[in-house]
């Protein structure tokens, strides 16, 4: 499994480009903003692009998909939760001053548990909400695209629309105990690991013990 990582937009979202080398099969994850960067990366790549997949449907991880699957129209990976996100995309980048193509609505439904593949590679479906209701990520092969959920040095933010805390919270904690050794690859900011961010993470140390009081 190759992973090119493009920084795009005002919000720097991190859109991955994940390629299966021995099928030469690709998927977008959250192309947010920057669709012809994204575009010209897929064709050097020599790849086929197979899917999009979104971990939620914020702005800043939508922006790019009208003129992606206008070159290459091929099915958007959702999970049903976030379609009122979904739907409100245009007005809420318009309140943080940024311009996007309206999204087309998901085509396929995604849920827990689901399996994914890229060519050969398979990941799992992993609901993680808090930061928003329908947010996932995508696990497997030593690797998570953890969308907003985790960062290095910080977390989502649940204090804006469909946001809570609390459920944010008890997703941290489902993501730190999938181990130490697994990469992170976040929405935003540099790429960590998840016992780095047990170890140095003060949020998510807060998250943690939370939970355990709860018990
Ligand atoms: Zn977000
Ligand atoms: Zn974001």
């Amino acid at each position: 499994m190759k992973i090119e990582s493009l920084t795009v937009g005002p919000l720097a979202e991190n859109c991955y480009l994940v390629i299966d080398e021995s099928t030469n099969r690709a998927v977008l994850i959250d192309p947010g903003d920057e669709p012809e960067r994204i575009l010209s990366a897929l064709s050097t790549s020599g790849a086929t692009l197979d899917a999009i997949w979104l971990t939620h449907a914020h702005f800043d991880h939508v922006g790019a998909i009208a003129g992606v699957v206008r070159e290459h129209p091929v099915p958007v990976h959702m999970h049903p939760l976030d379609a009122p996100v979904l739907e409100q995309a245009v007005d809420s980048a318009l309140r943080y001053g940024v311009r996007i193509d309206a999204p087309p609505a998901a085509d396929l439904e995604l849920a827990e548990g689901d399996v994914l593949s890229v060519g050969s590679v398979k990941l799992e479906v992993i609901h993680l909400p808090g930061h928003a209701p329908g947010h996932v990520a995508f696990h497997g092969n030593g690797v998570i695209f953890g969308g907003d959920c985790l960062f290095a040095g910080s977390i989502g933010r649940s204090d804006i629309p469909y946001g809570d805390r609390e459920t944010l919270d008890a997703s941290l904690v489902r993501m730190v105990a999938l181990g130490d050794d697994l990469a992170v690859y976040p929405g935003h900011g540099p790429r960590t690991t998840i016992g780095r961010e047990r170890r140095s993470n003060p949020f998510l140390l807060g998250a943690a013990r939370h939970v355990r009081v709860r018990r």
